[in-house]
């Protein structure tokens, strides 16, 4: 009885009310946004850390609210995932960076490969294969030219369906990186059976790299483990020259961060790929 009381009380707390509401509210705009014109994908630059070659790009969404203004990912992709409607989204992203990857390679300018972030939610849902076929089939790109980045929660989340899901996106030829790499709560052990191309060192080792110990070791077992893996390893959130050039030197493969380029809405990161390629 003490149990369903707390319930009801909770059930009845103005606050809560208030705040489920809003959320409502949110989910029915970002469903809204999603179907209408108010999601944008930014890219950023991944560059090469010895020949300074943009090898590759990283897609960011952004949702140009019409009364918010710009709201990031942070505040409405855990909405998103815990809604279902990060699926739709996801949907939207593929087909987004799928449609401009073919753009690019019309133009002459498509780097290497185009990275998207893939939800742990959707890798869980056997949607996810039938849409990564859709997008390709529809554009007709190569599917080494794109990139799914998929955290390690997605061990946690539901291990077989989501090595199943994996084993399929490899046979279909695209890209997996692991991003965030080292923050999950992971064993390694999904690295035994899946060939990953590339790992993606969070920014929270990255940060001070060049002062902290510790988060030195940490990125130097990271290359370490991701070379004799035959993987990439890429460094996110890369600020300085310093941290640049002591990455180098640690043999990481590629940067990513502030240093490079912020993410670009297409037409400025079209401009710079093309001043790259000049
Ligand atoms: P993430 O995948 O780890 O992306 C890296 C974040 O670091 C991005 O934040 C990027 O803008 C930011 N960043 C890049 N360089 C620097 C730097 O030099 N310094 C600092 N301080 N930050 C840097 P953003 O765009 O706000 O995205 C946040 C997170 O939202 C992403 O983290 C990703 O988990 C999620 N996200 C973004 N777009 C998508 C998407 O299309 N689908 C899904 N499922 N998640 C997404
Ligand atoms: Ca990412
Ligand atoms: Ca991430
Ligand atoms: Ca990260």
């Amino acid at each position: 009885a003490k149990q369903q009381g707390r319930g009801i009380l909770r059930f009845f707390s103005p606050e809560l009310t208030d705040r489920a509401k809003a959320r409502l509210a949110l989910e029915a705009e970002l469903r809204h946004a999603i179907e209408g014109d108010e999601l944008r994908l930014y890219y950023q630059p991944q560059t090469d850390l010895v020949s300074g070659e943009t090898v590759g790009l990283e897609g960011l969404v952004r949702w140009h609210h019409p009364e918010r203004g710009m709201i990031p990912p942070g505040d409405f992709i855990p909405l998103a995932e815990e809604s279902g409607l990060v699926v739709a989204l996801g949907d939207w992203v593929l087909h987004t960076a799928c449609r401009q990857i073919k753009t690019w390679l019309d133009a002459g300018l498509a780097p290497r490969r185009t990275a998207v972030n893939v939800s742990a939610v959707q890798l869980s849902r056997d949607h996810l294969i039938e849409s990564v076929k859709h997008a390709l089939r529809e554009t007709g790109i190569p599917p080494e030219r794109l990139e799914l980045e998929i955290t390690e929660s997605f061990v946690i989340a539901d291990r077989e369906q989501s090595f199943k899901a994996l084993a399929e996106l490899r046979a279909l030829g695209v890209r997996l990186s692991i991003d965030d790499f080292g923050t999950g709560y992971s064993s390694l052990a999904y690295l035994q059976h899946i060939e990953i191309h590339e790992l993606k060192i969070d920014i929270s080792f990255v940060r001070d790299v060049t002062t902290n110990t510790s988060n030195a070791s940490i990125v130097k077992a990271i290359i370490a483990l991701g070379h004799s893996l035959g993987s990439e390893i890429v460094a996110e959130g890369v600020e300085t020259q310093a941290q640049a050039d002591y990455l180098r030197a640690l043999h990481c493969d590629l940067m990513q961060g502030y240093l490079v380029s912020r993410p670009l809405p297409v037409e400025e990161i079209t401009r710079f790929l093309s001043r790259a390629g000049a």
